[in-house]
């Protein structure tokens, strides 16, 4: 048994935790971050092997250790989700993400008010709990260019400062300078679809990837080895936490970190406040304390509603922090449509390099486009990369759904597969989803981790009349773009069943006032000014984008008003 005292204490060292930790420690604050699982370097990500990182997902939780359940609807049993893949290791999901680094739209910060005004209140589902984000995206613009030049983005601006620039994204909200790196190079499914969609009168561009395309800050340009997803950075060039904000965080003096913690419990007294942290040591070891002034709950979406469950007490009896009823609702996902393309008359290998090289169109994202009369509001971002999501040639292989009317074994298969493997590229769109009170994570009754604690249970299922027209529009799209790509098979791929993936949104969701949500922009709880949880989860609306560069910008935004304001009078931030 420890206890330790602190000024600020964060559950989970990753991208909201490393950040939070450098800044707070820089501006003389202690810190201790404690998180489950061990502290890595890029020397242990070398070899690339395929096998463990990428097919057995060594760097994901162990689904028996950390067991995460998901059922569709209420009325059914739960199961253990198989394949989930998230942060278990300091500096959390940025070791091995795809590190695509998107700003928001401004339009993604309003989407129930500029829906209404465009198409009218009834566009938006009845059942859909869709409510504005309490900030605007010109709030957060500084803290987005904080995120890309402290961590280090590779890309090309498309809007700057209203000018739009060919090449970048033309569609994006107007930042005030341009990427600290230029775009990664441009592979053969990259040009091959830059071409086809010009061709469609789309604006496609190079996406941007927290991946150096440059040496930069003391870290080498990538070398386009293509074991990026799933994988370590064996050379330190993709700007994941551990080689960006935790080095940092170090250089402060104010700051510890310790490994093989697994915290249970968020303390709480009758005076309205939060004392601290309870987690079990890397010894097994269960009353392990930190008390600390400030509490930040950072541990990704599962963790994060969770642990408030757990930290019941009898002044809060439906969970810490949940006077609303918001708690562990709204959950959102987004939903891939895919399809694949391939070609007679030309090779794409696509399974060399990163993904980052990957060209994406715009055009069908967010309110983009003119929804009257399509049946559905929102949509996604599309973008032709490998098969198997950089994970090198075997995944990329193991993804490669076949055509219909191709046999999945068998001389069918081989020789469609020995023909086409090199020939062919997958279209994805990365579908935006509204959020559902409905869909939500809750504690499973019926199954436990390796600690006896519940497992976070989701009820989620993302085909609704709203999001299934969504999808069967993106598809059409890809099989559009594959064909004016010149390629001799288009097909698509099954939709996904509707299980979760490793973006998750929602939960602990922020608002403008506290009868609609559980934190306000700033991940304060409005419940308790002291306890803070930052991360997707707060999340009031999906974007067709990834999440993790808004969790950056959105956190540097806590830790400067922690820092300026709270520090000097604690208490609900305005
Ligand atoms: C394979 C993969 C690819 C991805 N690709 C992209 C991409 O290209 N672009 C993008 O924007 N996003 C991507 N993501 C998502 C991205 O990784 C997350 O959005 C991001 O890491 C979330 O940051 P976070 O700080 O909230 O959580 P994390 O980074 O997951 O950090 C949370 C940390 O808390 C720890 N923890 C959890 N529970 C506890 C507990 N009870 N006690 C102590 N510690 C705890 C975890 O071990 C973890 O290290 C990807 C994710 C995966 C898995």
């Amino acid at each position: 048994m420890a206890t330790e005292k602190t000024d600020v204490v964060i559950v989970g060292a990753g991208a909201v935790g490393g950040i939070l930790a450098a800044e707070l420690g820089k501006a003389g604050m202690k810190v201790i971050a404690l998180e489950r699982g061990p502290r890595l370097a890029t020397k242990d990500f070398a070899p690339q092997d395929e096998l463990r990182y990428f097919q057995r997902q060594d760097l994901r939780p162990d689904v028996k250790r950390q067991p995460v359940t998901w059922r569709p609807n209420a009325n059914t049993r739960s199961s253990v989700i198989q394949s989930l893949s998230y942060g278990n290791q300091a500096g959390g999901g940025t070791v091995h993400y795809g590190a695509v680094s998107w700003r928001f739209h401004e339009d993604d910060f309003r989407v129930r008010s500029n829906t209404i005004a465009h198409y009218g209140a009834s566009a938006i589902p009845e059942d859909s709990s869709v409510i504005d984000w309490p900030l605007s995206y010109a709030e957060l613009e500084p803290f987005y260019d904080r995120a890309e030049y402290d961590l280090g983005v590779s890309g090309k601006a498309g809007n700057l400062q209203g000018r739009k620039i060919e090449g970048g994204n033309v569609l994006e909200s107007p930042r005030k300078r341009d990427y600290p790196l230029p775009p990664l190079q441009v592979d053969q499914a990259g040009s091959n679809f830059e071409a086809a969609t010009k061709k469609l009168g789309y604006h496609p561009f190079s996406t941007p990837r927290a991946i150096l395309s440059q040496p930069y800050k003391g870290r080498p340009g990538c070398s386009y080895c293509g074991a990026c997803q799933g994988f370590g950075c064996h050379i330190g060039a993709k700007s994941s936490i551990l080689v960006t904000a935790l080095p940092e965080a170090d250089k402060t003096g104010n700051f510890k970190l310790i490994t093989g913690a697994m915290t249970y419990r968020v303390n709480s007294d009758n005076s309205g406040k939060v004392t601290g942290v309870s987690y079990f040591g890397p010894d097994g070891s269960r009353d392990n304390t930190i008390e600390a002034e400030i509490v930040v709950i950072a541990p990704f979406v599962y963790d994060c509603v969770r642990l408030l469950m757990l930290s019941k007490t009898e002044k809060y009896p439906n969970g810490l922090a949940n006077s609303s009823g918001h708690l562990g609702k709204h959950v959102m996902s987004h939903i891939g449509a895919r399809a694949f393309a391939a070609f007679d008359d030309r090779h794409v290998n696509i399974y060399m390099g990163p993904s980052a090289q990957k060209h994406t169109i715009d055009d069908f994202n967010a309110d983009n486009f003119d929804h009257k009369d399509l049946g559905f509001i929102r949509g996604a971002q599309i973008s032709a990369g490998p098969a198997g999501l950089e994970g090198g040639p075997i995944a990329t292989a193991m993804n490669m759904v076949m055509p219909q009317g191709v046999p999945r074994w068998g001389a069918g298969f081989r020789d469609f597969f020995s023909k086409y493997y090199t020939r062919h590229v997958a279209l994805t769109g990365q579908t935006e989803e509204l959020p559902y009170a409905a869909q939500m994570i809750d504690l499973d009754p019926d199954v436990k981790d390796a600690f006896g604690l519940p497992a976070p249970r989701m009820t989620y299922d993302w085909r609704r009349p709203n999001e299934v027209k969504r999808m069967e529009f993106v598809n059409q799209k890809l099989l559009e773009i594959g064909r004016s790509m010149g390629a001799a098979h288009v097909w698509r791929a099954p939709s996904s069943p509707g299980a979760p993936g490793s973006h998750h949104q929602g939960g602990v969701r922020m608002g403008s006032n506290p009868r609609e949500s559980v934190v306000n922009k700033y991940g304060q709880t409005w419940d308790i000014p002291n306890l803070f949880v930052i991360g997707s989860s707060n999340f009031p609306t999906s974007a067709g984008f990834n999440p993790t560069l808004t969790i950056q910008a959105l956190t540097y935004m806590t830790a400067d008003a922690i820092v300026n304001r709270y520090r000097k009078s604690p208490g609900p931030l305005v």
